[in-house]
């Protein structure tokens, strides 16, 4: 029998190895489409890529050499995956990829705060900044290193002192590109990270699938294996998706952007405030305590003139006695083409005492980064600026 006609009737009878492969390889796609999971491999769970194993025919140990290779040897492709049959690596290779995260630039300050300005596959610019040590940041110990991670593309929010929002929303990030930015920061820095906090550009609770499948991977062993005690996630004061956090599993820690002790001071700088008021937002909290059973954090940056007076002080006190929470206070860092400013060291020390007089668990965060313009979103700005018109951006 010519050898053409008993490959076409062994493929008929389906016992082709080629037939096999395209059976196991539209299997696995068909899965994929069905849980709408992304082709990003490192946006999937464990369980996810188990499952899209098994669909290629692959034992069930080959989810953990992948998932070994991603997190533990951070491959960065699958060809580098070499105790994986090639044929496997092929299908992979066809079926995912790697997403791209590029270094653009690197600014390190003098207290080695450092900012990452990296580029995704789709051109946007994110920024990342890598912190030292600080007894002020959440679980920090002396010698930790703490990563503050962006979760979106620019904010919807437009917090009026904030470069995140100056111009406007792009897009959410990918659980992948969340996850990277450690990855990347570790890669280009050579610090091992233990501290996660979703600080950085975008409002991480408006990205709240993406960010929660993206601290599964950073938390779990098989991933970037950070404790979820050392991951907070901050929130400009989404009520609803505060309560949502409240009821996931995941022991992570909660910290609110409150800057501003009444409604009067959120609405002049925080537009959140007119769909939140502070009522719902500290209801919210209320329920957040109550589930979780642990201490939240209350985030204030001092401007000088808008919320640093001895009432706000006190009220804040207030706040945090209704929740056990912390405050954390954070002397404003200056954005170029913002008209805000810091208060003086008095004022500032003045804030603090009113708190610590009436018992609150106070911290004024000693100065990281302001000569990097480590407020998020100002190095993308002052690239993009940069790129528009050279003359506009304010010397280095
Ligand atoms: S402070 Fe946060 S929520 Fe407000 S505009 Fe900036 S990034 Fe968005």
């Amino acid at each position: 029998m010519p050898a053409k006609l008993s490959l076409g009737r062994a493929f008929l009878q389906k016992n082709c190895p080629l037939f096999t492969r395209l059976l196991r390889t539209r299997n696995a796609v068909k899965f994929l489409m069905s849980q709408k999971l992304s082709t990003e491999i490192k946006s999937l769970q464990l369980e996810e890529l188990g499952e899209m194993a098994r669909r290629f025919g692959e034992p069930v140990y080959r989810t953990r050499q992948i998932a070994d290779w991603l997190y533990r040897k951070r491959a960065q492709s699958f060809d580098e995956m070499t105790d994986l049959p090639s044929e496997f690596r092929n299908q992979l290779a066809e079926q995912f990829d790697f997403g791209k995260i590029e270094m653009v630039r690197v600014l390190g300050s003098r207290d080695a705060t450092r900012k990452f300005l990296f580029r995704l596959s789709d051109e946007s610019l994110i920024e990342t900044v890598l912190i030292p040590a600080s007894p002020a940041l959440y679980g920090s110990r002396s010698d930790r290193r703490t990563i503050c991670i962006s979760t979106q593309v620019g904010c919807a929010y437009g917090c009026k002192f904030c470069a995140s929002g100056l111009e406007g929303f792009s897009r959410n990030l990918k659980p992948n590109e969340i996850v990277d930015q450690i990855i990347a920061v570790e890669r280009e820095s050579g610090e091992k990270i233990d501290n996660v906090v979703f600080m950085g550009m975008g409002e991480p609770l408006a990205n709240f699938k993406n960010l929660i499948r993206a601290i599964r991977i950073i938390n779990a062993p098989w991933g970037i294996g950070i404790g979820a005690r050392h991951i907070t996630v901050s929130t400009s004061g989404l009520a609803p998706q505060i309560r949502k956090l409240a009821d996931e599993p995941l022991q992570i820690r909660l910290a609110i952007s409150l800057h501003g002790a009444t409604d009067e001071v959120r609405d002049r700088i925080m537009p959140i405030n007119h769909r939140y008021n502070l009522e719902t937002l500290l209801s919210a909290c209320d329920y957040y305590v109550s589930r979780k059973k642990q201490r939240l954090t209350f985030e204030y940056i001092l401007i000088d003139s808008v919320n640093d007076s001895d009432e706000q002080a006190g009220l804040i006190a207030r706040h945090s006695k209704r929740l056990s929470a912390k405050v954390n206070l954070i002397p404003y860092n200056t954005v170029y083409g913002l008209p805000w400013s810091r208060p003086s060291w008095n004022r500032q020390e003045k804030f603090l005492s009113i708190l610590r007089d009436r018992g609150i668990a106070a911290t004024l965060r000693r100065e990281k980064g302001h000569d990097i313009d480590a407020a998020c979103g100002q190095l993308r700005l002052q690239n993009e600026a940069r790129a528009r018109n050279p003359n506009l951006v304010k010397p280095e």
